[in-house]
């Protein structure tokens, strides 16, 4: 089989980029490789809605089925990609239905994202343990989360706490153990940090800081207890782990590709035109190593539907012979109880935060601001402010902290002409 285009992963990345590359023209033979078995779906609802039951798996496909055969796009579901040979311009696959095969390709997109990381302790690998990237994941995770129970959710990033939410609106009790002195540590300042705690202890999850877990024993084989490096036992039911992605690269890498330093975030090395290092194959989303002007040019990988999408559309463009460098905004969103967090830019070495608002009022903006100049947003239902801040992020406009905190003032006053 020979593709002139071949997408590795039917996620946001790949779906998008399929989508991007036959609006903007390009009439070769286009496939996606994916190793899930359904068509592409979008992520984000597996941790919100779908978790909560209030969304049906249907209504999570990015696309009808019927417009992947409509564009002529070949999508292959339950395949993996286990190999690249990028001299031959070639992959090695298995697959579920036939066995899989060898595919050769003109041009290679690899929108692979990453696997859930697993714990790395004594019982990781013990029934009742689960985490929350796929969909199989999250049907397991219902299947077996019946009547009310105690669940040990570890990690208080942004999966982490929205499933906390929805485990505690469907009546379980949840205790949340997070390494780091605060959850979102990694992604948001402080004020933010305590906000969400408060909320979330509101709502009677139990959040655990400082809370390093050094093993979990199990009864039946199953999970049972969460044991704490500092020695405490918590008696649990079953247990989520969202403690973030290994990105899903090995194939590239073992190609020969350019991977991230010792102690970078890792992925597979891309340019500001999302090339590997590797002739004729570029990567996107999840998985793509890249230095980005929001970050001061150090070298990240983002992990948002924006970023893929965005990244998407820099390698379509790239194929279509009208090239322009990725450099968009990064955005984000997270649902927890009623709450809409919106983020824009990002907040990675600020020297200053300016409140905008009251949180007693649970809608505010913090902003971040580097050398005087906004950096970045987080916005708790607070969308004009969203809106709005994006010029001032964009352009590093420099503003007054206290004009910044003046609510009667929008900040689109503060908007470059
Ligand atoms: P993915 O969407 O992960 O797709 C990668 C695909 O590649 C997968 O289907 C995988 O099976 C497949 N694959 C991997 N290896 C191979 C291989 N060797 N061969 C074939 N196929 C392969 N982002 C937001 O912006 N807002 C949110 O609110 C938000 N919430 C989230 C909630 C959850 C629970 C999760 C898991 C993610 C959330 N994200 C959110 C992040 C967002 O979903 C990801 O950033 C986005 O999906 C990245 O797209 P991607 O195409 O890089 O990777």
């Amino acid at each position: 089989m020979h593709f002139d285009v071949v997408i590795v992963g039917g996620g946001h990345g790949g779906a998008a980029q399929a989508a991007q590359l036959r609006q903007r023209g390009f009439a070769g033979s286009l496939a996606i490789i994916t190793a899930e078995p359904e068509l592409p779906y979008e992520r984000p609802p597996l941790s919100k809605e779908y978790l909560a039951g209030e969304k049906s798996f249907e209504r999570m496909l990015l696309r009808p089925p019927s417009f992947w055969t409509e564009r002529n796009v070949e999508v292959l579901t339950a395949t993996r990609v286990t190999a690249v040979d990028a001299a031959a311009h070639r992959l090695t696959t298995t697959a579920v239905e036939n066995g899989g095969g060898d595919i050769s390709y003109g041009q290679l997109v690899w929108a692979a994202g990453g696997d859930a990381r697993r714990l790395g302790c004594p019982g990781h690998d013990l029934a009742g343990i689960h985490v929350i990237r796929t969909r199989a994941d999250v049907d397991a995770l219902k299947a077996e989360l019946g009547a009310p129970c105690h669940v040990a959710v570890v990690g208080g990033g942004y999966i982490g706490l929205e499933s906390a939410a929805v485990l505690t609106k469907l009546g379980h009790r949840v205790t949340l153990f997070e390494a780091l002195d605060r959850v979102l540590a990694r992604v948001a300042g402080p004020e933010l940090s305590r906000f969400y705690q408060a909320e979330h202890r509101a709502h009677g999850v139990v959040i655990e800081t400082g809370a390093q877990v050094a093993a979990i024993t199990g009864a039946d084989g199953r999970a049972a207890v969460v044991v704490l490096a500092d020695g405490r036992s918590i008696a649990v039911d079953a247990v989520i782990v969202g403690i973030g992605i290994v990105p899903a690269v090995q194939p590239l890498l073992e190609a020969g590709a350019r991977g991230g330093a010792v102690g970078s975030p890792g992925g597979v090395w891309v340019d500001d035109h999302c090339r590997t290092s590797l002739a004729d194959v570029f990567a996107i989303g999840d998985c793509a190593l890249h230095a980005n002007s929001f970050a001061g040019g150090a070298e990240i990988r983002l992990e948002s539907v924006q970023n893929a999408a965005d990244m998407a559309a820099t390698v379509a463009r790239a194929i279509t012979g009208d090239p322009a460098p990725y450099h968009a905004v990064p955005w984000f969103w997270s649902n927890q109880y009623d709450l809409r967090l919106q983020t824009m830019g990002l907040s990675i070495g600020h020297d200053q935060t300016v409140l905008r608002g009251d949180p007693a009022t649970r809608s505010f903006s913090l902003i971040y601001l580097k050398a005087s100049k906004v950096i970045a947003l987080d916005c708790v239902n607070a969308a004009r402010d969203y809106v709005q801040g994006k010029a001032l992020v964009e352009k590093g406009v420099a503003v007054a902290a206290d004009a910044l905190a003046d609510t009667e003032t929008p900040l689109k006053a503060w908007h470059p002409a």
